[in-house]
């Protein structure tokens, strides 16, 4: 398969996150976002692991593209979703898929994504009377990739469709270890990175810079992971 057309609609909205997915997987590829299909349905994702929520971004978008109601004169080849989150040891693997809720978990009538400060207040807030040496934390990144093609709304019924879809999908991870910091640091990243420091720094990931951040992060690794199964499906 040449790899030099493919298009990728990366799944998301967050402008972060698209920029480091691009950088990573440079290569002769083209990137679309949520933003070009603002019609897109809202995925919720309820599932409990990375790979469960990452897999059902992928499979309800490539499902949706392919029934044509984004009206979409040209579809990508493949939506690529990422779920990914941060799990700390001192509390269980919290937030783990709650992270980008954690402090909205709180008030369950708030349903939306919480802001990054609020989100790393509470942690904080959490991990107050927990010493530096038992505040061990990792990132996680579950990329799942479904292809559109042969995924058209010809199958025999909606089900065979959608578990077609996701015997498709791939899954590629990749995780981070490090520790959380005693106060943030740092002006660069999101979420929780002027907290997070990698194994083998000193500094947070919001202070490592760009470069740095996207040869050892967890997103970095799993995308890694892409890449050669691209290159290998190129070769063969
Ligand atoms: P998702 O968009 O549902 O995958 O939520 C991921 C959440 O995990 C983000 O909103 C951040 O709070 C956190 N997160 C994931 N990756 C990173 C990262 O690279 N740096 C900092 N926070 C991250």
């Amino acid at each position: 398969m040449a790899t030099q057309s493919l298009t990728f609609l990366i799944a998301t909205r967050n402008a972060h996150k698209v920029g480091e997915i691009q950088s990573i997987l440079a290569g002769p590829y083209r990137f679309l976002t949520l933003n070009e299909f603002p019609g897109a349905p809202k995925v919720v994702e309820d599932a409990n692991t990375f790979v469960g929520n990452a897999t059902k971004k992928a499979v309800e978008l490539a499902h949706w593209l392919s029934s044509g109601k984004s009206g979409a004169t040209s579809l990508p080849d493949y939506v690529l979703a990422d779920d990914s989150g941060l799990e700390v040891d001192a509390l269980g693997g919290a937030p783990g898929v709650h992270s980008a809720r954690f402090a909205a978990l709180d008030n369950p009538a708030h349903q939306e994504n919480s802001p990054d400060g609020e989100n790393n207040a509470k942690l904080m807030r959490l991990l107050k009377d927990v010493p530096l040496e038992k505040r061990t934390a990792r990132f996680r990144c579950v990329i799942a990739l479904t292809p559109l093609a042969g995924n058209q709304e010809s199958s025999a019924s909606p089900v065979c469709y959608a578990d077609e879809a996701e015997l498709q999908t791939e899954v590629f991870e990749g995780a981070c270890e490090g520790h959380l910091a005693l106060a943030p640091s740092g002006r660069g990243g999101f979420g929780y990175d002027p907290l997070f420091v990698p194994q083998g720094y000193n500094v947070s990931f919001a202070e490592l810079g760009e470069d740095l951040k996207n040869r050892l992060s967890h997103r970095a690794q799993a995308l890694a992971k892409l890449r050669s199964s691209l290159n290998k499906r190129r070769q063969s």
